[in-house]
């Protein structure tokens, strides 16, 4: 019989619960998640179960991440069904604080801050967003001091920043990119696709399709960011459920705009659809012309 992860909501429990396993000689990997999971989430679970002995996952919506004008309060949070998806998968702990454990004085005082990485897409779009990502993730690197996270190309940029993060603060962990897991239409799975009526949700492929084109484009030899983005931009314009709020391609290393398709880009966009703001990515060789979406 399989026995569930171990669930913990305070910080002593699960630092000494980690300790413990590596004092054992395990290794432990990390999965930070606001839950709702999905199967991109739980392709991140796969990859540390089969990379590290231990496993412990994170299920923390991140209130300091969010701008007041954003979804916090009303994204999903279902935390029995997550406990269930995960309990075929080998999950040995689920970290799954309170705000007031992870933030007693309503948030921290002193913040992890980006100045690199973060002047484009996202970083732009929603000022202080990365300053809360880094800001929680350092601390959930301190409250479970894992040998390897995971984290999703979904969120290319977040997974560059933590990286460079972990990098520059001398976090001792490594960090692994992993792909990007879609519905069988194309779109990319996420907690806030339950936001869509059935209308917006068939509108939702307009972002991998819009993808799917530039990649189309790259491939038949376009080498102008500018062009490429106009393909994209009017897929995009097909959907009238659908309102582009950036479309971009991007330097892969610095996230500084691309002009032409450089050796290493990434093609970015965001959306909105309805009442879910959607984002979408592939990673661009502009020397071989292929596109991983
Ligand atoms: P979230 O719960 O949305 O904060 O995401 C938690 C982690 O799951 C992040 O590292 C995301 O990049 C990753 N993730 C979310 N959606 C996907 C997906 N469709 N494929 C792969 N990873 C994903």
């Amino acid at each position: 019989m399989s026995v569930g992860p171990q669930l913990f909501e305070d910080i002593d429990g699960v630092r000494a619960y980690v300790r413990k396993c590596q004092a054992a000689g395990e290794s432990v990997g990390i999965v930070p998640t606001m839950g709702a999971l999905h199967e991109g989430h739980l392709s991140l679970v796969r990859a540390s179960t089969a990379a590290t002995t231990r496993t412990v996952v994170t299920i923390f919506v991140n209130p300091t991440q969010f701008s007041p004008d954003e979804d916090l309060a009303s994204y999903p949070r279902t935390l029995e069904a997550d406990l269930n998806a995960l309990s075929g998968l080998a999950v040995d702990a689920v970290f799954h604080p309170g705000p007031e454990e992870m933030y007693p004085d309503g948030d921290a005082l002193i913040h992890v801050v980006p100045s690199v990485l973060d002047k484009n897409l996202c970083g732009l779009v929603r000022p202080g967003h990365f300053r809360g990502v880094c800001t929680v993730v350092a601390k959930l690197f301190n409250i479970i001091p894992a040998d390897q996270a995971f984290f999703g190309r979904k969120d290319a940029q977040q997974a560059a920043i933590l990286k460079r993060m972990a990098n520059d603060l001398n976090f001792p962990i490594r960090i692994n990119i992993c792909p990007i897991v879609r519905e069988a239409d194309g779109l990319a799975m996420s907690s806030r696709n339950k936001y869509l009526n059935s209308d917006e949700r068939m509108q939702a492929v307009a972002l991998s399709r819009a993808l799917a084109k530039g990649k189309q484009v790259i491939a038949d030899g376009e080498q102008s960011s500018a062009s490429v983005i106009k393909v994209m931009r009017d897929c995009l314009a097909e959907f009238v459920l659908v309102q582009p709020e950036y479309v971009s391609i991007v330097d892969f290393d610095t996230f500084v705009d691309a002009e032409t398709i450089g050796p290493s880009c990434l093609a970015a966009l965001a959306a909105q659809v309805g009442p879910a703001r959607l984002i979408d990515n592939m990673q661009v060789n502009g020397v071989t012309g292929e596109c991983e979406m």
